[in-house]
């Protein structure tokens, strides 16, 4: 039997970091993942297509981990403004880091570089230890803790457990938490792509009848597209020759970089909307995408995940310096409370783009086009925003 404070499943990003925070602070943890994490990145090794827009107050956390200064400058690119326009009105509106006096809003970091970073980070860390590949196959929880049993017979025993499994999440099924779900009827095309023109760190996003369309600046002066759009025509573009795909992709973008001049590997991802009903249960937390899962047109979903584990090592690691049981319902609760407050609007806000985007009624375009137009001259509000878009709202990252 082996013990730990705290028990975590699911070793993506953002698992790996609630460890990262926890062993950091002295909690003993084990991390286990169904699966080997990805070997560091090489400095100048060619890009995955799985990125993310890791917004400027999550980065300062992570480099408060000490995990940050892991991903070679190769695998991530600053960006200092976001571009977003309207194919169904004139409507636009931009955001720009200097409106803050802050450096950039963000960077587009490949996901695998930090999932990395993170375990390599782990590693150095005495009280953290790594299972994985490994399998839980049970876990039952009594007022001394949760009992865990893997495949391979061993056995665990930890004071809380984290559910950190992905927007599928075994632990919240298995904890009878309920979700709600909404089905986009979306996927999205990801690729990497060589263009005419360079990115010059805007992150692009232009938001068609069938769902968004993004351009976001990588390191290698490529693009990482992030195209939303029904099932049916996400996979006739991923089966389409490369040329023609370069030319409809160029065509959906109004050519604002040019011609398309590579196409990298592509991918089609479902894309769907889910929320649990509970984060919490009797020892037990959940956490990123096991929590709630939006979608990609504000690229929030890991940095919402990052602002969960960073909550959460902090209410665990008080706990545990005072000497309390840092899987106490009130402590659990607490967690929820400030996660929920956060997170709720968010995705609510998320709903409510999709569906004003997704509308073609003339009068609800016209609608949208002056909100656009008049948010972008409102200067409080647009500043406001651009804070949001930085995670200077989210008081999880103060550290
Ligand atoms: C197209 C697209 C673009 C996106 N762009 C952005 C963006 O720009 N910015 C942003 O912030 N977010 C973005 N997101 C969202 C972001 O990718 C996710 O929110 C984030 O990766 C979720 O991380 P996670 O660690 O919570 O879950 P996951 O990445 O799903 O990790 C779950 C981990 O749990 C492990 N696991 C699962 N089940 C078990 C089990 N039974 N036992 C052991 N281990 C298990 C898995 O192996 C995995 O390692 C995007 C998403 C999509 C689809």
């Amino acid at each position: 039997m082996t013990d730990s404070d705290v028990v975590i499943v699911g070793g993506g990003i953002t698992g790996a970091a609630a460890a990262v925070a926890l062993a950091g602070a002295g909690a003993r943890v084990t991390l286990l993942d169904r699966q080997a994490p990805p070997a560091p990145a090489a400095s100048g090794a060619p890009l995955d297509l799985r990125v993310s827009a890791i917004h400027a107050a999550a980065a300062a956390w992570l480099t408060h981990l000490g995990a940050w200064p892991l991903v070679p400058a190769s695998h991530r690119s600053p960006f200092g403004s976001i571009q977003v326009w309207d194919a169904g009105s004139r409507g636009r509106i931009g955001f720009d880091s200097a409106d803050l006096g802050q450096p950039w809003l963000g960077h587009i970091v490949e996901n695998r570089a930090l999932v990395a970073a993170l375990h390599a980070r782990l590693a150095a860390l005495p009280t953290a230890r790594l299972r994985a590949p490994a399998r839980l196959e049970h876990w039952r929880t009594d007022e001394h803790g949760v009992h865990l049993r893997l495949e391979d017979g061993s056995h665990l025993h930890a004071r809380l457990l984290v559910g950190a499994d992905g927007a599928d999440s075994p632990l919240r099924l298995g904890a009878g938490i309920a979700s709600h779900d909404t089905p986009y009827g979306q996927c999205a095309v990801v690729c990497n792509v060589g263009t005419e023109r360079p990115h010059d760190a805007i992150a692009r996003q232009r938001f068609l009848a069938n769902g968004p369309l993004a351009f976001l600046p990588l390191a290698d002066g490529r693009s990482a597209v992030v195209w939303s759009t029904t099932t049916d025509a996400a996979t006739r573009l991923a089966a389409l020759p490369e040329a023609q795909f370069a030319q409809e992709l160029e065509a959906a973008f109004e050519g604002r970089l040019g011609a398309v001049t590579t196409v990298g590997e592509r991918a089609v991802l479902p894309l769907r909307g889910r929320l649990a009903e509970r984060y919490v249960g009797p020892r037990l937390a959940l956490l990123g995408d096991a929590a709630h899962v939006v979608h990609p047109m504000a690229g929030l979903g890991a940095n919402l995940g990052l602002g969960d584990a960073a909550q959460l090592a902090r209410i665990v690691s008080d706990a545990l310096r005072a000497g309390r049981d840092p899987g106490a319902a009130d402590g659990l609760l607490r967690y929820q409370r400030a996660r929920r407050a956060q997170n709720l609007p968010v995705v609510q806000a998320i709903g409510a783009l999709h569906r004003l985007f997704g509308a073609t009624a003339a009068p609800l375009r016209a609608l949208r086009g002056a909100g656009l137009r008049l948010t972008d001259h409102a200067a409080p509000l647009k500043r406001a925003l651009t804070a949001a878009a930085c995670g200077l709202d989210d008081t999880a990252f103060d550290h």
